[in-house]
């Protein structure tokens, strides 16, 4: 069985309003340029994403300078950088699946998700993501120190509240990475 708020459409609805309101906030701000932005959505086919969702999950938000062109893509606790799979899915299996085979090869049954894709979330939790400038700046706030080999459970468990609000302040937490696709190309 898939963790509860995989299977809860108000949580879906939840993250669709803080990335409403990460993109307006971007958009409020204009192109370093001066000029203003306008809407040019990334369209997504997500996996993992609870079917009565979908329609709302099948854009990353966007925008495109009217003056110099480029593209401002707005943080989302939806997708995790540009894959395939949305943030909570990935944070989610990566946190149950501790890396042994075989229970790898449950979880991918379980969780349809292939175990190849698994295992690259793994390793990017353990060697990529303590490597980023986010985690290098917030790691010295977790005290005692977060232990880095089980992220990211260990992580999870070091914010507060519920399931929901814990998972909610880590994928905030995890938002600045997602506009960072030079360290999220891997583990699509
Ligand atoms: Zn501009």
């Amino acid at each position: 069985m898939c963790h509860a708020l995989q299977q809860d459409p108000r949580f879906y609805l939840l993250l669709l309003r803080i990335d409403d309101e990460l993109s307006s906030e971007v958009r409020l701000r204009g192109c370093a340029c001066g000029g203003v932005l306008h809407r040019a959505n990334y369209p997504r086919k997500p996996r993992a994403c609870l079917s009565e969702v979908r329609a709302d999950f099948e854009s990353r938000f966007s925008f495109c300078c009217n003056r110099c062109r480029r593209r401002t893509t707005s943080m989302s606790v939806r997708f995790l950088g540009r894959r395939v799979y949305l943030s909570l899915a990935v944070v989610l299996a990566s946190a149950r699946h501790a890396g042994q085979r075989p229970a790898a090869a449950r979880l991918s049954t379980e969780l349809n998700i292939p175990v190849r894709t698994l295992q690259r979330w793994r390793q990017w939790w353990g060697e990529q993501f303590p490597l980023t400038p986010l985690w290098q700046a917030a790691c010295a706030r977790f005290m005692p120190p977060v232990d880095t080999e089980t992220f990211p459970a260990s992580l999870l468990e070091r914010f507060a509240g519920d399931a929901a609000e814990a998972l909610l302040r880590l994928l905030v937490f995890l938002s600045p990475l997602t506009v960072r696709p030079v360290t999220l190309n891997e583990g699509r």
